[in-house]
């Protein structure tokens, strides 16, 4: 069976629309980008749609690739005193010459709707209230939506600070018991076989197939790598045996956005 992101979201959105437009709210988030990467003007884009799509007031910065940091810095501290401004994005990745860490953490707390700040990373390390990052809460989202168990043995591929760290602690905090693999395991089929819940997040294509899967497992596959224009997903679906799986794309994807609608709609309430 799959665990449709796409009509999740759709469910998700309606109940978000609806809320704004009876309440007359004018949430908005700003996304700053760097260059013209062609991945991040997808993103972008796709961001842009669903915020329209609710009613979430949507800019765009777009800045030249050659900007000095400082610069960037500064436009963090003016989107931080707006008060018209509920939510702050930016778009990674950001080029080589500027601190990633720093700018994202320039942003103030309240604001960081993609949950990748320390400091709201810190809560979410330590059980707190705060954002979450979008990927991680979608993926815990669509589970709970189909009423999947957590309390279950969850094997997590990736180990990235965008999704298979912060995802980590969400499964923990629902009392899973949790395995994280990455580049280093050895032999990686013997965790995955071993998963109820199994999370691919490394960005190969077709790293699992079925023979790496225990029957019956859920299968979450985050993983996008484009290819001639196709999306392939970390997971081969073909005759898998899993009970449930989530289709690339159409699965994690559209879930990440809406979390970042709504977060943007709680940073709104919780401004006002
Ligand atoms: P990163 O490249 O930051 O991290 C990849 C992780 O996978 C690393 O921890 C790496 O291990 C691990 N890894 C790589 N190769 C292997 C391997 N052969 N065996 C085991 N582990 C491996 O990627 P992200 O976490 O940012 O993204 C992962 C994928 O998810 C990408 O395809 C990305 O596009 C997609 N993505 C999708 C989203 C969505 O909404 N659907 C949102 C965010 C990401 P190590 O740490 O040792 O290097």
């Amino acid at each position: 069976m799959i665990l449709d992101g796409r009509e999740v979201s759709k469910n998700i959105k309606e109940c978000l629309k609806l809320e704004i437009s009876k309440n007359n709210l004018n949430p908005t988030l700003t996304v700053i980008q760097v260059g013209d990467n062609e991945s991040s003007n997808i993103y972008i884009n796709s961001k842009r749609k669903a915020c329209l799509e609710i009613g979430i007031t949507f800019k765009h910065l777009k800045f030249e690739e050659n900007i000095k940091e400082q610069e960037l810095l500064s436009e963090i501290n003016e989107l931080n005193n707006d008060d018209s401004v509920d939510g702050i994005l930016i778009q990674l990745p950001l080029p080589k010459h500027l601190d990633q860490e720093k700018l994202l953490n320039r942003i103030i707390p309240s604001k960081d709707v993609d949950g990748l700040t320390e400091a709201n990373l810190g809560k979410l390390f330590k059980g707190e209230p705060g954002f979450k990052p979008c990927t991680a809460l979608g993926i815990i989202t669509l589970l709970k939506y189909y009423h999947i168990p957590l309390q279950q043995h969850v094997v997590i591929v990736g180990r990235s600070n965008l999704v298979g760290k912060p995802l980590s602690q969400l499964f923990l905090q629902e009392n899973a018991t949790v395995t994280v693999c990455h580049s280093y395991t050895k032999d990686l089929a013997k965790y995955t076989k071993e998963a109820d819940v199994l999370v691919v997040a490394t960005g190969h294509k077709h790293l699992i197939n079925k023979d790496m899967i225990k029957k019956g497992a859920v299968i979450v596959d985050v993983g996008i790598t484009r290819e001639n224009g196709t999306i392939y997903g970390d997971v081969l679906k073909d005759n898998l045996e899993a009970s449930y799986y989530t289709p690339v794309p159409g699965g994690v994807g559209p879930m990440t956005v809406t979390m970042l609608l709504n977060n943007v709609y709680e940073s709104y309430l919780k401004r006002h």
